[in-house]
C-alpha cells in the first residue's frame, strides 16, 4: 500500500493539468490569481499522500482555492473521500476510539480517536442538511403501514443542561431527551403465533434531539413534528391503504400523530404497557419476588384479553398505598382506546412487536449511551444522523449524491 501510495502521489504530482492559467473566476465574481504551488497532505484508502496543487488566491474576497482539491473531492478537508466515508462507516457503529482501532486493523489507516470524531461529526451534519433537503417522496411498500415514535434520555456534558429541569432526586437533569420516529412494514407472519412481524429490511429511522413542543401561535410545527413528517412522506406512510401509529403513554406523542395524520390507527405499544404493570408489581409486591412475578402475569394477561375494567380494579386495590399503581390506572384509563388489542389483533395488526422500544436501543443507546460518554447536542444529532442514515439504508444514495455535487463544482 505504501508502494501504491508513493506511485498515486507522484503521477498525481506530476501531473500538472490542476494549473489552469494565471487567473480563474472567483465564486465572488472577481478573479483569483495563480498564486504557486502549496502542499497538503492527504489521507488516502492507500496511506498518506503528499500533494503540491496550484492555488488561486482572489484579492477581493480574500479568500483562496485548489482547483485539484475540488476535482478530487477534498474541498477544505486533508482526508480523502474513500477515508472520510470509511470513518463514517465505522463511527457510525462502534465509539470513535473503537472506529481508529478498526481502520488500523481492516485498512492500516492511522487516524485518532478526536480526528475520527469531527471527520465523523462533520459527515453527520452534512447526512442531517441533506435529510432535511431531500425528501423523495415514495408508494407505500405495503398496504397497511407503521410509524413509531419514542423517546430515550442520552448523557450529556453539564453545559448542554443549564436551566434544565431533570428527574435526578435534587431536580437536576444529566440527560436530553432523543426523539425517534421509525417507520416500517410487517406483511409477514411468524410461524410460531401466527402473528404479523417486521419485514426484515423494511425500518428506518430518523432521531434528533429536539423539541416536539409547539404553541397554537407558532408559524412553524416543532422541529421534531417535521422531522416526523419528512421520514413518513419519504416512507409513503401517509398514502398507505391502513396507518398505523405505535408509541408509549407520552402526551406528545399522541398529541403529534393526532396533528398530523387524524386518519390512523393509534395503538399503545404493548410491550411499554406490560413495562409499566412490571414496575408497578414490584412498587406492590417487591422487586424480585414470585408474588410480584404472578401479580404482573395476571395484569399482562387481563391486558392481552382486553379486560380493562378487571385491570383498572386490581390496579385500583393498591391505589391509596401505591403512587405508581395509582399513576398506572391513570395512565391506562387515559389511553383505553389505544389498548384494544383483541379487536387490533383480529385486525391483523403489530401491537407492539417491540420494534418501537428496539428502535432507541438500537440507534440511541447501543451507540451513544455508553459509559463515560457525555455528548454535545450538536455532536450527538450529528452522529444520530450518520447512524440513521447507515441503519436505515440510506447511506449509498446520500454517498451518489454527495460525489456529485462534489463533481459539478468541480466542473
Ligand atoms: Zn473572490
Amino acid at each position: 500500500m505504501q508502494v501504491a501510495a508513493l506511485a498515486l502521489q507522484e503521477r498525481l504530482n506530476a501531473d500538472g493539468s490542476d494549473w489552469q492559467g494565471p487567473r480563474l473566476p472567483c465564486g465572488c465574481g472577481n478573479t483569483a490569481r495563480y498564486a504557486g504551488r502549496r502542499h497538503k497532505t492527504v489521507l488516502t484508502a492507500l496511506g498518506p499522500v503528499a500533494l503540491r496543487r496550484a492555488y488561486y488566491h482572489c484579492s477581493r474576497c480574500q479568500t483562496g482555492f485548489f482547483p485539484r482539491d475540488r476535482a478530487l473531492g477534498l474541498a477544505d478537508a486533508s482526508l480523502s473521500p474513500a477515508v472520510t466515508r470509511m470513518i463514517g462507516t465505522a463511527a457510525a457503529r462502534v465509539s470513535f476510539v473503537e472506529a481508529t482501532a478498526l481502520l488500523d486493523e481492516l485498512a492500516a489507516l492511522r487516524v485518532d480517536p478526536k480526528r475520527v470524531e469531527r471527520a465523523a461529526e462533520a459527515l453527520g451534519r452534512e447526512i442531517a442538511a441533506d435529510e432535511r433537503q431531500h425528501i423523495e417522496p415514495l408508494p407505500p411498500p405495503a398496504p397497511t403501514m407503521y410509524l413509531g415514535l419514542d423517546g430515550t434520555g442520552v448523557p450529556v456534558r453539564q453545559t448542554e443542561l443549564a436551566g434544565r429541569v431533570g428527574k435526578q432526586p435534587d431536580g437536576s437533569a444529566k440527560t436530553r431527551e432523543v426523539k425517534l420516529v421509525t417507520v416500517w412494514t410487517a406483511e409477514s407472519v411468524d410461524k410460531r403465533t401466527g402473528r404479523p412481524q417486521r419485514d426484515p429490511g423494511s425500518v428506518s429511522y430518523s432521531a434528533a434531539i429536539e423539541s416536539a413542543a409547539s404553541l397554537d401561535t407558532d408559524p412553524e410545527p416543532a422541529p421534531f413534528a417535521q422531522r416526523t413528517r419528512r421520514e413518513a412522506e419519504r416512507r409513503g406512510f401517509p398514502q398507505a391503504t391502513r396507518c398505523v401509529v405505535l408509541g408509549d403513554g407520552a402526551p406528545w406523542i399522541w398529541r403529534q400523530s393526532a396533528e398530523m395524520f387524524p386518519g390512523a390507527i393509534q395503538i399503545l405499544d404493548l410491550f411499554h404497557v406490560k413495562q409499566h404493570l412490571s414496575e408497578v408489581a414490584k412498587a406492590v409486591h417487591g422487586p424480585g419476588t414470585d408474588r410480584a412475578a404472578s401479580w404482573a402475569d395476571a395484569r399482562h394477561d387481563e391486558l392481552e384479553a382486553g379486560r380493562i375494567d378487571d385491570l383498572l380494579a386490581a390496579l385500583n386495590e393498591h391505589n391509596d398505598s401505591c403512587e405508581p399503581a395509582r399513576k398506572c390506572a391513570e395512565y391506562i384509563d387515559t389511553n383505553r382506546a389505544r389498548m384494544r388489542y383483541p379487536y387490533f389483533r383480529a385486525e391483523g395488526l403489530c401491537v407492539g412487536s417491540g420494534v418501537v422500544e428496539a428502535g432507541c436501543k438500537v440507534t440511541v443507546g447501543t451507540r451513544l449511551k455508553r459509559a463515560g460518554m457525555h455528548w454535545t447536542v450538536d455532536g450527538a444529532n450529528a452522529i444520530l444522523a450518520l447512524r440513521c442514515c447507515v441503519l436505515s439504508n440510506h447511506f449509498e444514495d446520500f454517498w451518489e449524491r454527495r460525489s456529485t455535487a462534489s463533481r459539478q463544482q468541480s466542473q
